[in-house]
């Protein structure tokens, strides 16, 4: 899951990798490393640690070099130290590499090398790929471009990889399958990174590196593209839509923060072209093709991962009570290995931010081969799970950078929500005048977020300090707000380090309730909806028990203002688009309190954005 990128051009690679490893450190953060080409050499610098430590690592020391790679790593294979850390060289020291994700038959491979007198440093299933580019290389006395498509079709797994040469300073490689890989073309340089964000400030044109495919380029001859099997490929080459702004924190002390604050602006986003609140129609340009399949879907499912995951149970009660189509919501983890039931009249649904999510890959690709017709909703244009679909939807929240998902999130709620509406229509389960209905409230949603935001902030910020000691937290929601309750409690986990639970309201009684006494704080989302009588009697079960209840209420509500210790109010709104704003205090709530613990909320421990490993 790490992030990779280099440079070969006419200026330092050394800052310019420093900086892109900067943009890509969401990915992974455990240690990080660069090689730099000098003077005949490979020099490598590494160490453990975050892409800062190795800047005050490499300080003072000499980095004077036009081609250099660079690694920030989330540790799959050995321990996060200095020797496992990227970049690796082969036995002679004669190649470097950088990897992004696994080499899955490692461990037969390593065991022959070593007969063969290899000797490994790491423990890491990078260092045996360039071993083993370099074992080709040496017994065919060949060039490290044919070495290199030898190996890899040796290889199983996932990779994306960077590769240099002592011996020529002019020549870069870059491969992919499974982990992605963007070239950038500059004037007289080059850029290859996992993503375009350490790209984007020198040039707009970009080629994503396709499957299986290789790049070899060429200091002052340009690129060549062409499969492992050595196929000759034409790059298709695209303008970045992608802006500096953007990648920055605008003012904001936290990534997390600012994409919170974002929300106004990213629904807005998503919903632009689709939702028009002034003749009352949606659109969704990415499914056209393919719409006649969801309408008559004898079943939808949902593959997704983590918070996506979350977004993809709101989606079950979107479609199941607008549009009346059965939903089933995997983990794609799950659903992958367990050899699901799947035929030609069903949907999958895959929801991911980065569009990475290997999981979610390998879940689509499966159903894929059994027929179902595939739509992904993703927030990274051009990564792999779009390009795996029938059809899509982006959630266009822009660049979403703190590990903790904010405005994705509810950028994928939006998007599910257009879909299940325009679904539920199409399939005259909605009349004409609930759509209209339906499609005005959604437009309110933005302004409503931004309220809430104004109106909750320095009130959350309060009940934080308050609980931020806690040891546990319970999450409680019913109806379209029980997924709700999983996120906020996954939001807390993750960035507080907070032991929290996310549990329907009704189903405590049969387990959690155990565990409440006068520590335990309970956040309660309680909006007056379909199940809110129930919900009352829910709060009173923890009020009973000591508790300490802090509720997410619809303004004005007063019932559950004379129970609860604290209430946190939010505007009225359509029961099913609920969720888009009762997440919004959780959100600012598991920030707060990972800032009042001094935690390091964009970069939580043994996290990384974008799981592109199983
Ligand atoms: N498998 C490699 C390692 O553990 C790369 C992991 C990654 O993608 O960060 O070093």
């Amino acid at each position: 899951m790490c992030g990779i990128v280099a440079y070969i051009g006419k200026n330092q690679a050394c800052p310019i990798v420093i900086k892109g490893l900067q943009r890509l450190e969401y990915r992974g953060y455990d240690s990080a490393g660069i090689a730099l080409m000098q003077e005949g050499d490979i020099t490598v610098y590494k160490t453990k640690g975050k892409v800062s430590d190795l800047q005050s690592f490499i300080e003072g020391k000499p980095t004077d070099s036009t081609l250099g790679m660079g690694h920030t790593r989330w540790a799959t294979h050995g321990v996060p130290n200095d020797v496992n850390a990227h970049p690796h060289y082969s036995g002679n020291k004669n190649i470097a590499i950088i990897h992004n994700g696994i080499i899955e038959n490692y461990a037969v491979i390593k065991e022959e090398l070593t007969k063969r007198g290899h000797v490994f440093h790491s423990d890491t299933d990078t260092e045996v790929l360039v071993h083993l580019i370099e074992e080709i290389q040496n017994n065919e006395k060949c060039s490290l471009e044919k070495a290199l498509l030898e190996a890899l079709n040796k290889v199983t797994g996932a990779y994306a990889i960077v590769v240099m040469e002592r011996n020529d300073p002019n020549t870069l490689y870059g491969a992919r399958k499974g982990s992605p890989l963007v070239l950038g073309i500059g004037t007289d340089e080059y850029f290859l990174a996992s993503d375009a964000t350490p790209i984007v400030e020198y040039t707009k044109n970009v080629v994503y590196i396709g499957e299986e495919e290789v790049v070899v380029i060429k200091r002052d001859g340009g690129f060549t593209l062409k499969t492992i099997q050595n196929v000759e490929k034409t790059p298709y080459i695209q303008e970045l839509e992608l802006k500096l702004e953007m990648l920055e924190k605008g003012g904001y002390e936290h990534f997390m923060l600012k994409e919170i604050h974002e929300q106004p602006r990213s629904i807005k986003d998503s919903m632009r072209g689709r939702l028009n609140a002034v003749d009352n129609t949606l659109k969704l340009g990415g499914l056209k093709e393919y719409e006649h399949k969801i309408i008559n879907a004898n079943r939808i499912l949902i593959v997704a991962c983590g918070t996506s995951w979350h977004a993809g149970l709101v989606a079950e009660y979107l479609f199941e009570d607008l549009a009346r189509i059965p939903v089933e919501v995997e983990y794609a983890s799950e659903f992958r290995y367990r050899n699901p039931v799947i035929n030609e009249n069903d949907v999958v649904i895959a929801i991911s931010q980065s569009g990475e999510t290997a999981d979610s890959l390998a879940a689509i690709k499966l159903a894929k081969e059994k027929g179902a017709t595939i739509i992904g909703i993703c927030n990274v244009v051009g990564s792999s799970i779009p390009r795996e679909t029938h059809a899509g939807s982006y959630t266009h929240a822009g660049p979403e950078i703190g590990v903790a998902s904010t405005k994705a999130f509810t950028a994928q709620v939006v998007v599910l929500t257009m879909m299940a509406i325009y679904v539920a229509y199409k399939r005259g389960k909605i009349t004409e005048s609930k759509y209209r209905q339906l499609i005005i409230e959604l437009d309110t949603i933005p302004d409503k977020v931004k309220h809430i935001i104004d109106s909750t902030n320095e009130q959350v910020k309060k009940i934080a300090e308050i609980y931020k000691n806690a040891h546990n937290f319970l999450y409680l929601g019913r109806g379209y707000n029980f997924p709700v309750a999983l996120e906020g409690a996954l939001k807390l986990k993750e960035i507080s380090y907070i032991h929290a639970e996310g549990y329907p309201a009704a189903e405590m009684k049969h387990g959690p309730i155990a565990l409440i006494d006068e520590n335990m704080p309970v956040v309660v989302v309680a909006t007056n909806h379909s199940a809110y009588e129930k919900i009352i009697s829910n709060v009173q079960e923890v009020v009973a028990r000591k508790g300490r209840v802090i509720a997410i209420v619809t303004k004005a509500d007063d019932i559950i203002k004379s129970l609860a210790e604290h209430v946190i109010e939010i505007p009225d709104t359509e029961e099913s688009f609920s969720p888009l704003l009762s997440v919004i205090p959780l959100q600012l709530l598991s920030y707060y309190i990972a800032v009042g613990l001094g935690k390091n909320v964009d970069q939580p421990r043994n996290l990384a954005k974008s799981v592109t490993v199983e």
